[in-house]
């Protein structure tokens, strides 16, 4: 057994990501500024962004996002359950009510089949979430949203680096969609809180940078700045999303490394696949039918109660004692109370999504775990799984 505990997830900061922040705090510009717009144009160099735009949170880019639409009272936003509860949250802070398609059991995605289904006059955006970095089947849902005229809003926090038949996520150009990319530090990359919204519409670039300090036509290190002028307009009532050039210094130097990081994930990925292959009691993630790149951000297995005799979290308990952390991504949206007691969801709603729910798990994956660490959970797994009941 392990001497020290395994984390499910570790951020790998460098000493010159440490440096860049001594930089910005030795500086005396610690909050928005050049930093944060040179990752701004590092980030849409790499994804080919038209526009990119740095925020303290993925949250703060979905908020803004939908904002930025016009969502409001009276709209429908179809989403995904198997999602962190950001999706959901930012599109009632709106006003709009978010509507749940069930997923796919093969790619724990939205089910672009059920998507016309959940059309209504009402229905203004489709919100797809690229699950663990496994893109979604974005050419379906934007034929749908073409025919009907609905904005897309990528949820693209797992998915940095990923691809879909060729493309970045995050290259669209698409009028009406934009994506959106989370550096909290469980993340592909991180910034300790951060986010990136991209898009190919100049009007939600335009509307986005306005929203995310007070919708004041220029930020502080334009009205602060040598050559900046002490004059600014409100437009519009926004919020305090901006990010840190303390921030932006670590995200700078993490883009730079996250091909690497990356290419570590799906090779720890593909190790986990050869050692489980032929484990009863789990049930391995599975690809998609069509051409993609896997971001690999976590590494989510089913568990297999039937077979195994145990409960999910009996299994997690069980790597525990091991020194094994795991994960839970995530429990359905629509079984937490709040949004039970408001849209009336239950149990049997959305069984696909409730049937992943009760059984996954998301195993230690991060680009620094050393090839002892992956034999550790290998090992560990395996032994738990061939232990049966006790
Ligand atoms: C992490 C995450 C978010 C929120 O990201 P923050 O940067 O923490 O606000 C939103 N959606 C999904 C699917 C996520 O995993």
């Amino acid at each position: 057994m392990r001497e020290s505990f395994l984390p499910f997830a570790r951020p790998a900061i460098s000493e010159e990501a440490i440096a860049a922040v001594a930089d910005s705090l030795r500086s005396g510009w610690i909050t928005t500024g050049p930093k944060a717009q040179a990752f701004e144009e590092e980030f849409a160099a790499y994804t080919g962004a038209p526009f990119a735009l740095a925020l303290n949170s993925a949250t703060a880019g979905l908020h803004l996002a939908f904002l930025a639409l016009g969502l409001g009272h009276g709209d429908e936003v179809i989403t995904t359950p198997m999602t962190f509860v950001a999706t959901v949250n930012t599109i009632l802070w709106t006003g709009a009510r978010p509507i749940l398609v069930d997923i796919d059991r093969e790619t724990l995605n939205i089910d672009t089949a059920r998507l016309k289904a959940a059309l209504t006059e009402r229905t203004r955006a489709i919100v797809p979430v690229h699950f663990a970095g496994l893109p979604c089947d974005m050419d379906a849902v934007e034929a749908i949203a073409a025919e009907r005229e609905l904005a897309v809003v990528e949820d693209a926090a797992h998915a940095l680096g990923a691809r879909y038949k060729g493309r970045l996520i995050g290259s669209s150009k698409e009028k009406r969609h934009a994506t959106v990319f989370s550096f909290h530090p469980t993340k592909n990359i991180t910034t300790g809180e951060g986010g990136m919204l991209c898009t190919g519409d100049e009007e939600i670039a335009e509307k986005t940078a306005l929203l995310r300090q007070h919708g004041m036509s220029k930020g502080a290190w334009k009205r602060y700045a040598v050559q900046g002028t002490p004059h600014y307009d409100v437009h519009f009532p926004g919020l305090k999303y901006n990010m840190l050039d303390i921030e932006a210094a670590i995200g700078r130097d993490q883009l730079r490394r996250l091909e690497g990081f990356n290419g570590r994930r799906r090779e720890i990925a593909a190790r986990y696949d050869a050692a489980f292959a032929d484990l009863p009691g789990l049930i391995l993630p599975r690809g998609a039918s069509y051409d993609h790149l896997h971001s690999r951000h976590i590494y989510t297995p089913l568990v297999d109660t039937d077979a195994l005799g145990f409960s999910r979290d009996a299994f997690m308990a069980r790597l525990r004692e091991f020194n094994i952390g795991t994960a839970l991504h995530y429990q359905a949206v629509h079984l937490f109370s709040y949004y039970g007691k408001t849209f009336g969801w239950r149990r049997g709603d959305f069984p696909e999504a409730e049937h992943v729910s009760d059984r996954i798990v998301s195993l230690p994956l991060f680009p620094a775990m050393t090839d002892d660490d992956v034999s550790d959970v290998i090992e560990t797994v395996r032994a738990v799984c061939l232990s049966g009941g006790r």
